[in-house]
């Protein structure tokens, strides 16, 4: 019997959609292996005619679910997801698998909408296949250490998308073929007094970040240890011209780097020359927002670490110990060397 993939997203007039074309591709592969039929929930204040855009893109059928956002800037909220959603889905749709992108909001929400259904949760999806008759899923775990593979025994279950895992379908992902497709269902739910009001927006633009002009990005992680070390970062950057400091997420999170400098998933997604990877293990959020940099060098002390497999340059040794002598090289040998192609 064919049931429902459910991909829940969020629009506004204004906002174009996020991780919609990552997470229809995901669904495309989940229609292959089970023949289930995909469906589109839309969840915000989309007009019809958006919500119709949209649908016409993918042919998908299409539910757009009306709530009233503006007491949110953030996507999605963790509200709607609890609050509305369940009980719209399960009136009106049968789902078999429930997609939503992977983010900071989602690894809440996600698995709570999973015991709303009662159907499992996976979190952090980076493939779908068919294994022994049933369909599975890998997950990466420690770091990108391990990878896992997961078989949901429930009637539904809940995914989240790792972003960048399932490349976008250029073509529509949908079944024009059949007139059923396409179409668009509103529900108004019950409007609620929502937990809490946004007061402020606080903007923490660092102009001196600039991540997208660079050339060169020198990128501190964890394996800095100590705030004090960024001036070793701060003063390999300094050689290059063109070049600009970034940090993993937990030197963000630190505050010893403002966020506006963070690479990643939730952070900047970064295309330099030169990406130089100091003391970052090479986190599929991280590796998201760095992989297309054209080359990549990487200074880690474990010879293992996951960075490394998308790095041209791998260097196993103590940063503390590797960066200064590299300087002290530079400028006793390498920065006296003329350079003829000043371009490249
Ligand atoms: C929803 C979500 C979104 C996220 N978004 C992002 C994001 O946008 N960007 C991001 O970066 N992360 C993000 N993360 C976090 C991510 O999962 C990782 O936790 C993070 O990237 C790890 O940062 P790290 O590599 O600096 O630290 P760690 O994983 O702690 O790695 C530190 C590395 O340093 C090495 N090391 C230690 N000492 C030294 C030394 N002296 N010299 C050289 N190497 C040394 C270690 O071997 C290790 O490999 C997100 C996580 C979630 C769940």
């Amino acid at each position: 019997m064919s049931r429902d993939i459910v991909i829940i997203t969020e629009q506004t007039e204004e906002k174009p959609v996020p991780h919609l074309h990552e997470l229809a591709a995901a669904a495309s592969v989940l229609r292959t292996h089970s023949g289930h039929r995909i469906t589109l929930v839309i969840a915000g204040q989309a007009s019809e005619e958006a919500a119709r855009t949209l649908s016409g893109q993918y042919n998908f059928n299409t539910i757009l679910i009306r709530q009233d956002m503006t007491h949110q800037d953030t996507a999605l909220p963790f509200e709607i997801l609890l609050r509305t959603l369940p009980a719209a889905l399960l009136q009106h749709l049968d789902p078999a698998y429930i997609l939503l992108p992977h983010n900071t909001q989602t690894l809440d929400a996600a698995p709570a909408l999973a015991v709303k259904c009662r159907g499992a949760c996976v979190t952090g999806v980076e493939k779908i296949f068919y294994q022994n008759n049933t369909i599975c899923f890998h997950r990466s775990l420690f770091s990108d250490r391990i990878t896992a593979t997961i078989r949901p025994s429930a009637d539904t279950t809940v995914l989240t998308i790792a972003a960048g895992a399932f490349k976008p379908e250029p073509e529509s992902a949908g079944a024009p073929e059949n007139p059923a497709f396409g179409k668009i269902s509103v529900i108004e739910p019950e409007p609620y007094n929502p937990f809490y009001h946004q007061i402020s927006l606080t903007d923490q633009a660092d102009d001196t970040a600039a991540l997208d002009q660079a050339d060169v990005i020198v990128s501190a992680g964890n394996g800095i240890r100590e705030q004090e070390n960024l001036d070793l970062i701060f003063d390999l950057a300094k050689l290059f011209p063109k070049s600009a400091v970034a940090g993993s997420r937990p030197v963000c999170d630190r505050k010893w780097l403002q966020y506006a400098r963070q690479v990643g998933v939730t952070g900047a997604t970064v295309r330099p020359k030169l990406y130089i990877a100091c003391g970052i293990s090479g986190a599929s959020q991280h590796i998201t927002g760095m992989q297309d940099a054209r080359f990549i060098v990487s200074i880690n002390t474990d010879p293992h670490a996951a960075i490394f497999n998308v790095s041209d340059v791998c260097i196993v040794e103590d940063l503390t110990t590797f960066i200064p002598r590299f300087i002290t090289t530079w400028h006793e040998k390498i920065s006296d060397i003329p350079r003829h192609n000043k371009s490249s």
